[in-house]
């Protein structure tokens, strides 16, 4: 097998109990927006989540209006 680090795209992962260190940094960060000292994964995370909550609330507006 390869390396499972190159297998397994934190972005893309979607376990909740993912044991992978990248991807418990990115989800704390997607959930939480901001924690100081998890650059990559947090303020990816925050990106994402930022923007998916966007969309949605959005959605949400336009469905409700
Ligand atoms: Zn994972």
């Amino acid at each position: 097998m390869a390396r499972r680090d190159e297998e397994h795209p934190y972005r893309e992962c979607r376990e909740e109990d993912c044991p992978a260190f990248p991807c418990k940094v990115y989800k704390e960060g997607y959930r939480d927006g901001y924690q100081a000292g998890y650059m990559d994964g947090a303020l990816a995370g925050y990106a994402a989540g930022y923007s998916e909550g966007f969309a949605a609330g959005n959605a949400a507006a336009r469905a409700g209006a």
